[in-house]
């Protein structure tokens, strides 16, 4: 493993000041009309909100294309049954009436939620656990899901902690593909797709416009997860800026060109409360049910699928640095992880699968 190391000096202590912005990470796009428009092509851009958070499409369409508004209304579709499925915020979601589900029972479920449960399910066996939906009670626990109640800074008692810990683990879960079904062996047992279901939602509108012919190319992003297809309006490849958690290097850790590939991002940094000097996360430790105790306070993913490179990014937050980079390698993932070096400087790693997409000032 071929890993390159930068050193940050922290300017102000640190800009956690950035954590109330936005509930993902931020990235910023880069990828906005910087040339001229290439003969044929226009740019179309639109965004609005969803899952609690914004999206953005920057399409390139034909000249004179009359698909704008009618777009926008696909997009808001797809993007509003995705949230009727994976949303726990919403009170009759399929989601929620499956947390609500006795145990024991098969619960017939739509291809969605299906689709991201067992890709959830592949990477909780691939890390051990690290990275596991049924995290639901913990996160409640903690104040981070639909329930509500970081804000009040209190840390739960630990025998509720300890509660919660014990419905937490993906092996309770099981899948059954025809029909598609899931059952659960714990009645208490709660799945919450926030770490994966962004990312799901970003391939499913990149399929939706890969479909119309006058599309030719176009960056979906919802809630700083990303992926593009085919080119920009001005022919060159989309560009995407990673925001560091610190305010030196113009606020970004790296910049990186993009093909057909997705980038996502998690970190300790915008979800959290302090509490006796410590940042508590809303990143879960699932073999604790607690939030994780890490020095790794961001992580970015750059792989072909969105809902994978989301779901590996928060997995990567919660192992340790070394075997992050290990899974990286064996499952060909680009991976920068950012971690507190010492009190006063960050440190920031890429493979090499993440060095390649890097735009060349950052080689
Ligand atoms: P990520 O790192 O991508 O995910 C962290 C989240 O994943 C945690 O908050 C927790 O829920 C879960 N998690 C924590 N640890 C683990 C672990 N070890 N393994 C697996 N999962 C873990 N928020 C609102 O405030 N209002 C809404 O109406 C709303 N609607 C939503 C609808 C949908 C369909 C989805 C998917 C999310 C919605 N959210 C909503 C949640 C909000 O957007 C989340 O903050 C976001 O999904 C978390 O993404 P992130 O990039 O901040 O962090």
């Amino acid at each position: 493993m071929w890993s390159h190391k930068v050193f940050y000096k922290k300017t102000h202590p640190f800009v956690w000041c950035l954590q109330r912005l936005t509930l993902g990470i931020l990235f910023i796009l880069l990828c906005a009309g910087c040339r001229s428009e290439k003969q044929g092509y226009e740019r179309l851009v639109f965004n609005g909100l969803t899952m609690g958070t914004t999206y953005r499409i920057v399409a390139t369409v034909d000249n004179d294309s009359t698909t704008s508004l009618s777009l926008k209304k696909l997009v808001e579709k797809r993007l509003e049954e995705l949230c009727q499925s994976l949303s726990t915020y919403i009170e009759n979601s399929e989601i929620t009436r499956f947390n609500s589900s006795a145990a024991g029972e098969w619960f017939g479920v739509s291809s969605d939620l299906y689709r991201v449960v067992v890709a959830a399910d592949s990477i909780s066996r691939k890390t051990g656990g690290a990275f596991d939906i049924t995290v639901g009670q913990a996160v409640d626990l903690w104040g981070f899901g639909a329930e509500g109640g970081a804000l009040s800074n209190e840390l739960p008692e630990q025998d509720k902690i300890h509660s919660a810990q014990q419905t937490v683990d993906y092996r309770q879960l099981q899948i059954q593909s025809d029909p598609p079904a899931l059952k659960k062996s714990d009645s208490e047992l709660k799945i919450d797709v926030s770490a994966i279901a962004k990312g799901y939602g970003v391939d499913e509108i990149l399929l939706l416009l890969e479909n119309v012919h006058e599309v030719h190319g176009a960056m979906v992003e919802i809630g700083g997860e990303i992926r593009v297809f085919g080119h920009r309006s001005d022919g060159f490849k989309w560009t995407v800026g990673i925001q560091s958690p610190v305010r030196d290097r113009g606020g970004l850790a790296a910049k990186v060109y993009l093909d057909n590939e997705a980038v996502a991002s998690s970190g300790s940094y915008v979800n959290y409360f302090e509490k006796d000097g410590k940042r508590i996360s809303h990143v879960i430790n699932p073999l604790k049910g607690a939030p994780v105790e890490t020095d790794t306070i961001a992580t970015t993913v750059i792989d072909e699928s969105c809902m994978t490179a989301d779901a590996w990014a928060t997995a990567c937050m919660v192992m340790d640095v070394q075997k992050a980079l290990d899974i990286a390698r064996s499952e060909d993932i680009g991976l920068m992880i950012i971690r507190e070096e010492s009190e006063d400087s960050l440190e920031v790693i890429s493979n090499n699968s993440f060095k390649k997409y890097l735009v060349n000032e950052d080689r």
